[in-house]
């Protein structure tokens, strides 16, 4: 667990910038959901936390380390994508393990850390089965599974249920913020839905072309939007 500290971050691609001065502070164990428009530069934040994409200026910190240079490998974060392949030729918990693995961990601390994580995810009967031969949810669990194998200090979310029918949606949902509950991480999560943000978030940052409109709490944010943008996404009467 670790905080993480946003500060004045911009990001230009060319001569587009595409995120104007981003300050976002999180604390240790927080769930922060990112919300905005398509296009307003969320998965390019997260993308600049987990290190696969540069900063063009300000400084990203995770804990007391600035990372701005720092190899994504050599952060301790984990991400789950909207397309989670999983590898089609790796049973669930090679899978799961591969990321130990190319960190160099030996193979008693890999299957350590994929039962530790199989469990909480209640993903232990189905460790020996193939990609192919588990559910959508299921699979969803697996690639949840990678990311929980390490224990990492933050984990980041880029819109991972949007793939999924609206029932299992919801199911996810509780599980996430179940595993939440359990482990704690400082969690960032993207998402367009703005159901999914009141329900998860501890705090909810609204994005919009490039800049935060406002962030605050789910119920601050519903009781108090700061102008038409921030009500018009939470839904509420400005
Ligand atoms: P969101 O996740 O909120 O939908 P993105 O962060 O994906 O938004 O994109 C923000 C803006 O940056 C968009 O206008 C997108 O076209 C642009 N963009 C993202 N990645 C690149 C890239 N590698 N090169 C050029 N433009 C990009
Ligand atoms: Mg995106």
């Amino acid at each position: 667990m670790s905080s993480v500290q946003i500060r004045d971050v911009r990001k230009s691609f060319g001569n587009f910038e595409v995120l104007h001065g981003v300050t976002i502070p999180i604390e240790d164990g927080e769930f922060v959901v990112l919300v905005g428009p398509s296009g307003c530069g969320k998965s390019t934040l997260l993308r600049m936390l987990a290190g696969l994409e540069n900063i063009t200026s300000g400084t990203i910190s995770i804990g007391d380390r600035v990372v701005n240079n720092v190899q994504p490998k050599e952060r301790d974060i984990a991400m789950v994508f909207q397309n989670y392949a999983l590898y089609p030729h790796m049973t669930v918990a090679d899978n799961m393990g591969f990321s130990l693995k190319l960190r160099g961990a030996k193979s008693e601390e890999i299957s350590t850390g994929v039962k530790r994580a199989a469990e909480i995810l209640a993903l232990t009967p189905l460790l020996d089965r193939y990609p192919r031969q588990l559910s959508g949810g299921q699979r969803q669990r697996v690639a949840m599974g990678r990311a929980i194998v390490r224990d990492p200090q933050v984990f980041l979310f880029d819109e991972p249920l949007s793939n999924l029918d609206a029932k299992l949606r919801v199911a996810m949902r509780t599980e996430i913020k179940e595993l939440h509950q359990r482990l704690r991480t400082t969690t960032v999560y993207v998402t367009h839905d703005q159901i999914e943000a009141m329900t998860m978030a501890d705090k909810i940052v609204v994005m919009h072309d490039g800049i935060v409109e406002q962030m605050g709490s789910p119920l601050e944010l519903y009781d108090k939007p700061e102008n038409q943008f921030v009500a018009g996404f939470i839904g509420s009467p400005a």
